[in-house]
């Protein structure tokens, strides 16, 4: 994708402040981070998102993310951290080349990637179950 910013980070055709490189997987440090070392997972090969881009690809996308946790609880000496992959602008993805967030988490960081937990009835559940599974 020529006009895709991962696709010339991803490549190296612009420069970035990579922590991790393999034949398939960039992993740069992310330039608006929400934390310290907020990372992201680029694919070299552009896939928009998760239903695009084949199992074996993300497969390879979380053990990098495995790899990099390891590192980053070890050199950062976070307290937590959390994985997360935007799937549409609905679901608040703004570059639409696949990546996964790596996001280191730190007591007291002031930051809140959780969501407002709602209250559906139980039947309400039963229902969605059936429209998921068909049955
Ligand atoms: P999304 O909202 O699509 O899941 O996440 C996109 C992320 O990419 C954001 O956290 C944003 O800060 C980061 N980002 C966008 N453009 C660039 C860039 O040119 N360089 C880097 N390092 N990060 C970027
Ligand atoms: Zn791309």
């Amino acid at each position: 994708m020529s006009d895709c910013i991962f696709c010339k980070i991803a490549s190296g055709e612009i420069p970035s402040n990579t922590i991790f490189e393999n034949e398939d997987f960039r992993v740069i440090l992310d330039n608006g981070p929400a934390t310290k070392g907020h990372a992201l997972v680029l694919p070299k090969a552009h896939y928009a998102d998760l239903y695009e881009i084949p199992e074996e690809t993300v497969m390879g996308a979380v053990k990098v993310a495995k790899t990099v946790a390891g590192t980053m609880k070890e050199k950062l000496g976070c307290d937590g951290l959390n994985l997360v992959q935007n799937n549409g602008a609905a679901a608040g993805q703004t570059v639409m080349h696949f990546h996964l967030h790596i996001i280191p988490r730190y007591e007291n960081d002031g930051q809140h990637i959780l969501w407002k937990p709602t209250s559906p009835s139980s039947e309400e559940l039963v229902e969605i179950r059936k429209t998921i599974v068909g049955e």
